[in-house]
C-alpha cells in the first residue's frame, strides 16, 4: 500500500476545510441526495462525500457504507485531491500497487473500483472528494464521468452555501445580541436619567426638595389652585439663633441639626404637602387646598414638635411665617406668597421667636 503524499498547500487546505465547520456534523439531506444521484448515475453500490482532514477522512454522506471515517493513510480520496482538476479513477484496486493491500480493499468493504471527483473551493483548495465505489473492477462511461464531476461541483457549491448560511445566522445572532445589549444600555440610561433628575431636584443635606424643585412645585400649586378655586397656603420656617448653634458646636453638628429638623417637618406635614429646603436654615412648606385655619394649625404643630424634640446639644426652636391666599386674590402669585410669608416670619422673629405669625390675617 502506498499512502498519498501530503499536498503542497496542506496548511491552507486544512484551514479552508476548518472554516467550513462541517467536520463531525450530522447528516444532511442535501449531501445524501448527491451521493444517491452519484451512485444511481454511476450504477455503484457505494457513494461517499469524503472530507480529507489532517489524519483521517471523514464522510459527510455515505451511501452503501456504514463507516464514519477512516485513517487518512487508507484514503483513496487523499490521492484524488492531489489533482484537484480531474477525476481519479482506479479501475481495479487489485492491479494498482497503491491499493492492493489497503484495508478498504482487503477488508469488509471490499473495494475493487474507485472513482473520485475532488471537491474544490473557490480558492482552489481540494478539501475532499465525491466518490463512487464498487465491489468489482470496472470503468465509468464518459457521461457518468461528466455527471460525477458535475455532482462534485454541486457538493462544493453546497458546502459554500452552507457556510455562508451559518455565517449569516451568526451575524443575525450577534445583531440580536447587540440589540439586547442596546436595550439594556437604554434601560440603564433611563434609570440613570431618573437618578440624575432626582439629584437635580433634591437637597443633598436633607433629602428634601431643593430650591429649584420648590420653584417648580410652587408654580404648579398656584396654577392648580387657580383651576380648582381652592385656597393655597405657605409656611416659611426659619431656625432660631442657628448661627449661635453653629458657633458653639461646629458646622457638622449644625448640619445634623438641620437634618433632624427636616425629618420633623417631613413627618409632621401631610401627604399632599410639599416640603422643601428654601436655603440655609430656612424651609418652606406648600399646603395645597388648605385654608388659614389648617395652615396655622399645622404650623403650630411643627413649632411644638421642634421645641419638644429631644436635642442632645441645645434645644432648638423655629419661627414660622404663614400665608394663605384665596386663588381669586390677585396677590396669589408664587412671588407674592413668598414675600408675604417672609414678612410674617420677620414679625415672628421680631416678636420674640419660637412662634407662628400669619400674614395679613384680615384678608385671608
Ligand atoms: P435668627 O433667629 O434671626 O434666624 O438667627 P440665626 O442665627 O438663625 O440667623 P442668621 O441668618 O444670622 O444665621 C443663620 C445661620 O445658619 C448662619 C449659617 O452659618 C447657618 N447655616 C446656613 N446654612 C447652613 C448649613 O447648611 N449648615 C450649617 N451647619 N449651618 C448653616
Ligand atoms: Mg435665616
Ligand atoms: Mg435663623
Amino acid at each position: 500500500m502506498i499512502s498519498a503524499r501530503v499536498p503542497d498547500n496542506e496548511t491552507e487546505r486544512l484551514e479552508a476545510l476548518r472554516i467550513l465547520e462541517i467536520l463531525d456534523t450530522v447528516p444532511e439531506q442535501g449531501f445524501d441526495d448527491l451521493t444517491l444521484l452519484a451512485a444511481t448515475i454511476c450504477d455503484t453500490p457505494i457513494s461517499l462525500v469524503s472530507l480529507v482532514d489532517g489524519d483521517r477522512q471523514w464522510f459527510k454522506s455515505r451511501r452503501g457504507a456504514s463507516l464514519e471515517q477512516t485513517p487518512r493513510e487508507f484514503s483513496f480520496c487523499a490521492h484524488a485531491i492531489l489533482e484537484p482538476g480531474r477525476i481519479m479513477e482506479v479501475p481495479d484496486t487489485a492491479a494498482d500497487s497503491r491499493f492492493t493491500d489497503n484495508p478498504l480493499v482487503t477488508g469488509e468493504l471490499h473495494v475493487r473500483f474507485y472513482a473520485g471527483a475532488p471537491l474544490v473551493t473557490d480558492a482552489g483548495h481540494a478539501i475532499g472528494a465525491l466518490c463512487v465505489l464498487d465491489h468489482k473492477p470496472r470503468r465509468l462511461e464518459p457521461p457518468q464521468r461528466a455527471a460525477l464531476q458535475a455532482l462534485a461541483r454541486q457538493a462544493a457549491a453546497q458546502l459554500k452555501l452552507r457556510s455562508l448560511h451559518h455565517a449569516l445566522q451568526q451575524a443575525l445572532e450577534s445583531a440580536r445580541r447587540y440589540q439586547t445589549e442596546l436595550e439594556e444600555y437604554q434601560s440603564r440610561l433611563r434609570k440613570l436619567n431618573m437618578q440624575l433628575h432626582t439629584q437635580a431636584i433634591t437637597d443633598p443635606l436633607t433629602g428634601l426638595y431643593n430650591r429649584l424643585a420648590l420653584t417648580q412645585q410652587l408654580n404648579q400649586a398656584v396654577a392648580r389652585a387657580g383651576r380648582t378655586g381652592e385656597p393655597l397656603s405657605l409656611l416659611l420656617i426659619d431656625v432660631d439663633q442657628f448661627k449661635a448653634f453653629n458657633d458653639s458646636f461646629g458646622h457638622l453638628r449644625g448640619d445634623e441639626a438641620l437634618r433632624r429638623i427636616a425629618e420633623i417637618l417631613y413627618a409632621t406635614a401631610r401627604e399632599a404637602d410639599i416640603v422643601a429646603r428654601y436655603g440655609g436654615e430656612e424651609f418652606l412648606i406648600i399646603l395645597p387646598a388648605t385654608g388659614s385655619a389648617g395652615a396655622l394649625a399645622l404650623a403650630e404643630r411643627i413649632r411644638q414638635q421642634v421645641q419638644s424634640a429631644r436635642w442632645s446639644l441645645r434645644h432648638l426652636t423655629v419661627s414660622i411665617g404663614a400665608v394663605t391666599r384665596q386663588t381669586a386674590d390677585p396677590r396669589c402669585s408664587a412671588q407674592l406668597l413668598i414675600e408675604d410669608a417672609d414678612a410674617a416670619l420677620y414679625r415672628a422673629k421680631a416678636s420674640g421667636r419660637n412662634r407662628v405669625m400669619a400674614a395679613d390675617p384680615s384678608r385671608d
